[in-house]
């Protein structure tokens, strides 16, 4: 069959998807968009629509399925949510006087960068869309940054500029702002094909913008930049919404640059594994720092606190200025409960200012808007009273409360406008002389209405005669059937039938209809234009506006920082600025897990690092507290930094470029990468990239692998540590073969989290950070607390005598034997499948390997034939087990049961 001519619409239809292949195009059909072909058998899936087919009985049938138009911005919201972009096509001309076809455009590109409305209720998310670009290092220049990135949040206005040094801080960067979209450079030598790939993988939409058009707004927006690779950033990020969102976007502010040296970075890794900005086991922000810090009231203030959180400041000045602030708020319960309760009536006032710019700004939203101002004089007039702490006075001064727009809304706008602004009842009777002569015409007529009734009732005798409206037949009389027969011929005309009456109209009542009709148009059409005109005031105060949401979002986050300081009894710490590197922190807490345990329940710890120590070894049994320990240490220097007080009784700190986290049991099967390896990968960040102004947490580094493997790695990184980096390391460890190490390098110290073992042989941990290295690891009372078989914590046991009376795990021997045991002295003694498996330079592994001969054993398939030979069949069993097993996959239980069970292979023989 000949395939048939497609239709115009459907021609007109692609000319608009081939110009949009990526998103899901909505082409809106009178009361409907439509989606069609591909898009409609996708869409249709997943927004659970009804597929349907346009000329369902034609030879080939296009698949369709609808969306009525009052309920498609919750579509939109799944489909943008879910990571696709969404065209709108409109008709831009009336179907009804339209010739021929009805012109339709895309009218906006909703994209999940650029979606406006938040799905998390509060408001306190940013939705950043940011744009990267590569400079011009490629061609040559070593010391340039080798990209430019630009950020937006496109409902607040916010425009951000950096440079970037490489691939992983772009990355970084991006995961940072919690950026879901990119928009990077068509072609040309802007163009990043690799980090296009790196940004994909991460699963960030990425979209590519064409050519930017120089425009006035660009040249403004851009006017305080400098390099040019930033103004190329920013054109390319401005160029792409100007393309997107087809409208005005006045609310976009001037962009402002910054380094992000400039702040205390951490990567990724380390924002999941300290719980930041969401619990890094739930993904929920309950149970993360964010969450306990957040006391904020505003919407503007929450999205600021997060912004300090994840970006904590280094320079000294600006942290003292909101320490400051903070101290002051804490001392004046009075000033801070007042600024707060007045807080809580300003809505958000950023995406307010937006919505104006936008023009989707409603009545109702301008009523939020003038709650929000009258908020401010209270605010400032308990800032500014006579015995408030002077920052918060200056703070109170500053504040400019726009009285104008506030009042102009005030006399403006009803109360409680509906929702739509065509249909009338937004302005306030008084504010204009046109709209009271409409309503006191209408007034006049309701009063006509009323009488004609009356008269009416009277003239027929028929007193449940009624005069009625209703939006299809306008106004009528209305007479129930039992009455009819009471009303003389002819007196009225017949309007509607219905069951039980009739309904009729007269000369008379069809003129005061037109009369009453005429008047509501005119008051529509008039209050609308007095709506636009307020509409226009606010939008030309649109910076004002976002001067004071500045304001406010910063008193916010100083009362919340305040009210947190107070409510959890945290300190103002003190910086050092002699350069020496010390840190104190007496009394220490990890907020989170204190706040978790509830009163009491949580042991403060004291870390103590002296001008020397740059390495701190801390052992004990599993779950003493140790990785609680490392990590409390890096949150207060995160709070501290960010201009919070601190969960401790006293800190003194020095003042942190970076922080590296090397914690937990991640893996990376998606990326196809073992524990071990991701393990190695973030230890390699931080040996990268760390200086001796950093921070770095190592949790049980090296456990992924062979024990002799990992001992010797943990033990070459904090050699490698002590001789090049100096940064501030702590390192929680199980092998105490290490804590030797202090004995020969004064920068490391020892110390260990304390445990008991009771009459009974349990185990009680005591949470207490002290002095010195562990005496054991107490695996095996663990294992006993989680439950596991009384016979196989005996064996174990056993296991462990044996492995002790061998010299395995005798601690002060051990120590011996790492310091000072030379690899050449024991060479001779290794076998040589040992010598291959753990390098000569690493003494650990060596010394170790002669006197255990398990590990002998674990060798043995790589032994001379004639050494072979020697080996029994049950031992050969057990030697097979052995090498089936995959250690990266091995957990401490599973390797306690394979021990259990390589003895039980052996007694067999016996
Ligand atoms: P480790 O790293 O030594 O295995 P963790 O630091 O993970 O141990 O701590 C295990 C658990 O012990 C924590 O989840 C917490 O419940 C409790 N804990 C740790 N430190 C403390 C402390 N200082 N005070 C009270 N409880 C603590």
């Amino acid at each position: 069959m000949a395939t048939k001519e497609p239709t115009p619409m459907m021609v007109q239809y692609h000319q608009i998807k081939d110009q949009y292949p990526d998103a899901f195009v909505f082409y809106r059909m009178g009361d409907f968009y439509e989606l069609f072909e591909d898009d409609a058998i996708k869409g249709a899936k997943i927004l659970e629509l009804t597929l349907t087919a346009r000329n369902k009985n034609s030879a080939e049938p296009i698949p369709m399925a609808g969306i009525p138009h009052h309920a498609v911005s919750a579509y939109i919201d799944i489909l943008v949510d879910a990571g696709y972009k969404v065209a709108i096509v409109e008709q831009m001309e009336d179907p009804a006087t339209a010739k021929g076809m009805v012109k339709r455009d895309v009218v906006q590109l909703i994209t999940p960068g650029t979606k406006l409305s938040s799905k998390n209720g509060d408001g306190k998310d940013n939705n950043f869309l940011a744009a990267v670009v590569a400079t011009g290092s490629r061609l040559g220049d070593a010391d340039q940054a080798a990209f430019a990135l630009a950020y937006i949040d496109l409902s607040t206005g916010e425009l951000k500029a950096t440079e970037l040094m490489d691939e992983s801080a772009v990355l970084d960067e991006l995961g940072a702002l919690e950026v879901k979209e990119v928009v990077l450079a068509k072609e040309g030598d802007f163009s990043t094909p690799a980090l296009a790939a790196a940004i994909g993988e991460k699963g960030l939409v990425v979209s590519y913008q064409g050519p930017v058009q120089p425009s006035a707004t660009i040249t403004y927006l851009t006017k305080d930049l400098k390099k040019p690779a930033k103004q190329t950033v920013t054109g390319l990020l401005l160029q792409y919404l100007f393309d997107t969102q087809k409208r005005s976007l006045d609310h976009i502010m001037p962009v402002q640059t910054y380094e992000r040296q400039a702040y205390l970075v951490f990567n990724q890794v380390t924002r999941v594994n300290l719980d930041l900005v969401e619990n890094a086991r739930t993904k929920q922000k309950a149970g993360s720092l964010f969450a306990l810090l957040d006391q904020t009231k505003t919407a503007m203030g929450g999205r600021l606190l997060k912004q300090w959180l994840i970006k904590p400041l280094k320079d000294l000045q600006k942290i003292q200025a909101r320490q400051e602030a903070v101290a002051a708020f804490k001392d004046d319960f009075f000033t801070r409960g007042t600024v707060q309760d007045q807080l809580k009536y300003v809505y958000d006032l950023e995406r307010l200012a937006a919505k104006a710019a936008l023009g989707t700004i409603n009545a109702r939203d301008l009523v939020q808007l003038k709650r929000s101002l009258q908020a401010v004089p209270d605010m400032q007039a308990a800032l500014q009273a006579e015995h408030v702490n002077p920052i918060l006075q200056a703070a109170g001064a500053e504040i400019d409360p726009l009285f104008d727009l506030a009042s102009l809304i005030e006399q403006a706008i009803v109360p409680e406008p509906p929702i739509s602004v065509r249909d009338g009842d937004l302005i306030q009777p008084g504010y204009d002389d046109l709209v009271d002569s409409y309503n006191q015409a209408l007034a006049d007529n309701q009063d006509w209405l009323a009488a004609y009734q009356k008269q009416e009732q009277e003239a027929t005798g028929i007193s449940t005669l009624k005069v009625k409206y209703n939006k299809n037949f306008g106004y009528f009389i209305e007479v129930t059937k039992v009455n009819l027969d009471k009303l003389e011929e002819g007196r009225y005309h017949r309007k509607q039938t219905l069951t039980n009456a009739e309904r009729f109209t007269t000369p008379e009542l069809k003129e005061h209809e037109d009369l009453i009709f005429a008047a509501q148009t005119k008051r529509f059409d008039r209050e609308y234009d007095l709506f636009l005109a307020i509409r226009a005031r606010v939008k030309e105060e649109i910076s004002r506006l976002q001067t004071l949401a500045q304001k406010v979002a910063r008193l916010d986050v100083l009362a919340a920082l305040a009210d947190v300081a107070e409510n959890r009894h945290f300190t103002k710490p003190e910086f050092k600025t002699d350069g020496d590197r010390a840190l104190t922190i007496k009394q220490g807490r990890h907020p989170v897990i204190e706040s978790l345990l509830g009163p009491g329940e949580y042991v403060a710890n004291d870390v103590f690092f002296d001008e020397k120590t740059k390495i701190q070894l801390v052992t004990g049994p599993n779950m003493a507290g140790k990785s609680t320990y490392m990590r409390q240490v890096a949150l207060i220097v995160v709070l501290a930094q960010m201009g919070s007080f601190v969960p401790a009784d006293e800190a003194t700190l020095p003042i942190f470029d970076q922080i590296f986290t090397r914690i937990g049991a991640n893996d990376d099967l998606v990326n196809g990468r073992s524990t071990f390896m991701v393990e190695m990968a973030e230890a390699n960040s931080a040996l990268q990239g760390a200086t001796s102004q950093s921070l770095i947490l190592f949790d049980e580094l090296g456990r992924g692998t062979a024990t002799y493997d990992g001992m010797a790695l943990a033990q070459a990184i904090i050699e490698y540590l002590d001789q090049n980096l100096h940064a501030t390391t702590i390192f929680a460890t199980h092998y105490h073969e290490l804590t030797a190490l202090a004995a020969s390098h004064p920068a490391i110290q020892n110390v260990h989290v304390g445990a008991q073992l009771t009459d009974d042989g349990a185990l009680h941990f005591l949470h207490q950070v002290q002095p010195g290295a562990a005496d054991r690891s107490y695996g095996i009372q663990v294992a006993a607390l989680a439950g596991l078989p009384k016979s196989l914590l005996t064996n174990a046991e056993a296991i462990l005598r044996a492995l002790e009376t061998q010299g395995v795990g005798q601690v002060e021997g051990v120590e011996e034997t790492v310091v000072k045991r030379s690899s050449a002295a024991v060479k001779d003694t290794v076998s040589p499948a040992m010598r291959n498996a753990s390098t000569e330079a690493t003494p650990i592994g060596d010394s170790l390997a002669q006197d255990i001969p398990l590990f002998e054993i674990a060798s043995a398939q790589e032994l001379p034939a004639a050494e072979m030979e020697l080996i029994n069949p049950a031992d050969q069993k057990a030697l097979d087990e052995l090498d089936r097993v995959n250690l990266n996959q091995l957990t401490p239980l599973a390797a306690l049961n394979l021990i259990a069970k390589l003895q039980e292979m052996r007694q067999e023989n016996d």
